[in-house]
């Protein structure tokens, strides 16, 4: 079982907390031009309506710092009051200190301790990004990236590895190094003057078996708020998977206080995609609702014709629209339960279980569609019009039940 853990740190990214007790927050990322205001604030307020709590931009230039407090503005318009997080790398230092209404527009600043410069310049140009997140009393983010890590730190490492008289595998030495980098940036962070309630650490690499040995280390060795995510997990169902393996075994160990997916959208996929596959992950593990679950049986031999998938598809569809209404006028909803099963093997049994569910006739069954609700036989469905007929149901149940809250 395992679970507690997660941080005691409640660390406030605008106006969402991150640990201390806080739901685990789910948080993306734009793919826009920074300096595009309208295509930026366009897309937050997009990742924000699908359920991000947080929306972080790269901030990479100064056209792009430039537009930030603009972007702010414009998200505010269309009603989306979501904390921004900028991503900066090489010149945040730079860029936070030349536009002021850029870092205060930020609720959060994400450094890379691996991209923030070589040498003397790492400590200076740390340490400006640091002073400009105590000036606007803003939290960080110490956010590793074994893609880009911080290669002194990794050559240390490995030539004291060398020289010891039990040298350790490289790769774990190269988790060591990953840790560290955090966790010393952490450290620097807190000398500066930064509070540990303003410091939150990722240490993503894009191995699942990576991933969760870092992460193990990692929460081990402190307490802040840790951000969760496999960097580079890649396209479609690839990135979904890998992305559900190595956070599900982290989650259940009570590891990580906030989640993003990083998932490549498919030439003309939605960037939402993202959101709704963190969120799926957070609610199938029982960690937290975000709106109803459709359960589907796969179908089989009983189930030749298309209807049954047509119609598991049209409920899914209907309730992810139906979300925005129903959380303001239901509140509760979200622990919603439906069936949409293929035939009457499986079909009456998984229905009772589910707070409404629907069977549908498979090949040489009689063509009706008993409907449960509460467990209970309410209806049998015929006709052209079952799927109408069915979403009727489900809006009565959804009014009565949590109508009066
Ligand atoms: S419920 Fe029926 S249609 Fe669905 S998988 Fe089971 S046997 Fe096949």
């Amino acid at each position: 079982m395992l679970l507690p853990r997660r941080s005691s740190i409640g660390v406030k990214t605008g106006s969402v907390q991150i640990g201390g007790g806080a739901p685990i927050v789910v948080q993306s990322m734009t793919n826009t031009d920074t300096a595009d205001i309208e295509a930026t604030a366009q897309q937050i307020a997009a990742l924000n309506r699908a359920g991000s709590e947080i929306v972080r931009i790269t901030v990479d230039r100064e056209e792009a710092a430039a537009a930030v407090p603009y972007i702010r503005e414009r998200v505010a318009e269309l009603g989306n009051d979501v904390p921004i997080v900028g991503d900066f790398h090489y010149n945040g230092h730079m860029l936070l200190s030349r536009y002021p209404d850029c870092a205060e527009a930020l609720a959060k600043y994400r450094i890379n301790p691996g991209n923030v410069g070589f040498k003397e310049k790492k400590d200076r140009n740390f340490s400006m990004m640091i002073d400009q997140a105590l000036a606007f009393d803003k939290p960080v983010r110490i956010g590793v990236n074994w893609g880009s890590l911080d290669q002194s730190l990794l050559t240390e490492l490995m030539d004291q590895n060398a020289k010891s008289a039990a040298p350790i595998d490289a790769r774990q030495v190269m988790h060591e190094a990953v840790v560290q980098s955090g966790v010393l940036s952490a450290v620097r962070a807190r000398e500066l003057g930064l509070g540990p309630d303003k410091i939150i650490i990722s240490a993503k690499c894009s191995e699942v078996q990576d991933l969760i040995a870092v992460y193990r280390l990692l929460a081990q060795r402190c307490d802040y708020a840790l951000h969760l995510g496999l960097t580079e997990a890649g396209m479609g169902s690839k990135g979904i998977v890998a992305s559900t393996a190595a956070l599900s075994v982290l989650l259940q160990e009570g590891i990580g206080d906030t989640i993003r997916i990083s998932l490549t959208p498919e030439p003309g996929g939605e960037r939402t995609r993202e959101v709704i596959v963190a969120q799926e992950i957070l609610q199938t593990m029982g960690l937290r609702s975000f709106a109803p679950m459709v359960i589907a049986c796969p179908g089989c031999g009983r189930t030749t014709s298309t209807v049954f998938q047509e119609l598991a598809q049209d409920i899914q569809t209907y309730v992810r629209e139906r979300t925005i209404d129903w959380r303001r006028d239901y509140p509760g909803f979200e622990t919603l339960q439906l069936a949409v099963m293929g035939c009457i093997v499986n079909g009456p049994g998984e229905s009772k279980h589910a707070d409404v569910g629907i069977s549908l006739p498979g090949t040489g069954e009689l063509p009706t569609a008993p409907v449960y609700v509460d467990g209970k036989k309410v209806a049998t469905l015929r006709g052209a019009d079952i799927a109408q007929q069915f979403k009727s149901i489900v809006e009565t149940y959804v009014k009565e039940r949590w109508g009066s809250a």
